[in-house]
C-alpha cells in the first residue's frame, strides 16, 4: 500500500455541531462590536474560520481587507474559542457521527497511514470540538484555519505534515481529503488529492460525486468506507 495521508474535515463530516460554532462566533462579535446576528447572511459550509470572520466584519461595515482587519480577525477568533467550549458543553445535540470512532480506530492503527485534519477550524477550535468527544488523540497533525484562510493551502499543509509524520516525501503519498461540502472536494482536487465525500443535510453523496469526489457515502460507518479510505477498492 502506498503511504497514505488521510485529512478529515470536522464540521458536518465527523460531527454535528448543532450551530455551536455559529452561536459562539455571534457572541464573540456581539461582545466586541455590540451587534447581534452579524453572521445572519453568512453561509458556513466549507468556509474557513478566518473567511467567516472576515465576512462578519464586512457585514458590520468594518475594514475587512487591511492589516487592521487581520488584527480584528485574530481578536474575534481568540474571544471565540472559550465561547465555543461553553456552547458545546451546553448543547446536547453536539455529537460524533455514526461510525466515526470505529473508523478512526481502524485507520490510525494501520502502519503507513497518517490520520490528520484538513479543516477550516482554527487549531484551538478543532481541539474544543474533538476533545469532549474523546477522538482528538487520533489526530497527530493537520492543516487548520489558523494556518491560512484558503482551504486549498490548508489541505496542502496538512498533506505535507502527514507525509512528514510518515517520513516520506509528500509526492510519494496517496492523500485523501474526507469532507461534506464541494469546497472540501475542490481543495482536494486543487492539490492533486483524492476526495471522499460524506453526505449531509446540505449536500447528498450524489452531489459530492457530481462536484468531483472520487467516492461518496451517506455516512462514515461500515467496511466499504474503510476500504475506500485505505485504497482497497
Ligand atoms: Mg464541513
Amino acid at each position: 500500500m502506498r503511504p497514505t495521508v488521510l485529512l478529515f474535515d470536522i464540521d458536518g463530516t465527523l460531527v454535528t455541531t448543532a450551530g455551536c460554532g455559529r452561536r459562539a462566533l455571534e457572541r464573540a462579535f456581539g461582545a466586541r462590536y455590540g451587534r447581534s446576528a452579524v453572521l445572519r447572511d453568512v453561509g458556513f459550509d466549507g468556509m474557513t474560520d478566518r473567511a467567516i470572520v472576515r465576512a462578519g466584519l464586512r457585514a458590520l461595515g468594518e475594514p475587512s481587507e487591511d492589516s487592521q482587519a487581520e488584527d480584528a480577525i485574530d481578536a474575534v477568533l481568540t474571544d471565540y474559542v472559550p465561547l465555543l467550549v461553553r456552547e458545546i458543553a451546553e448543547t446536547p445535540e453536539f455529537r460524533l457521527h455514526r461510525g466515526v470512532r470505529e473508523l478512526l480506530e481502524a485507520t490510525s492503527a494501520r502502519a503507513g497511514v497518517a490520520v490528520g485534519l484538513g479543516t477550516g477550524n482554527v487549531r484551538a477550535g478543532a481541539r474544543a470540538k474533538l476533545a469532549p468527544l474523546d477522538v482528538l488523540h487520533h489526530f497527530g497533525f493537520g492543516g487548520f484555519g489558523c494556518d491560512h484562510e484558503d482551504r486549498n493551502v490548508i489541505v496542502r499543509l496538512g498533506a505535507e505534515r502527514g507525509a512528514a509524520v510518515l517520513g516520506v516525501p509528500v509526492e510519494s503519498c496517496r492523500v485523501v481529503v474526507i469532507g461534506d461540502t464541494p469546497r472540501d472536494v475542490a481543495a482536494a482536487r486543487a492539490i492533486g488529492a483524492e476526495a471522499i465525500g460524506v453526505g449531509s443535510a446540505r449536500f447528498t453523496a450524489e452531489e459530492l460525486v457530481a462536484s468531483g469526489a472520487a467516492r461518496a457515502f451517506a455516512d462514515l460507518a461500515g467496511p466499504a468506507v474503510l476500504a475506500a479510505l485505505l485504497g482497497d477498492v
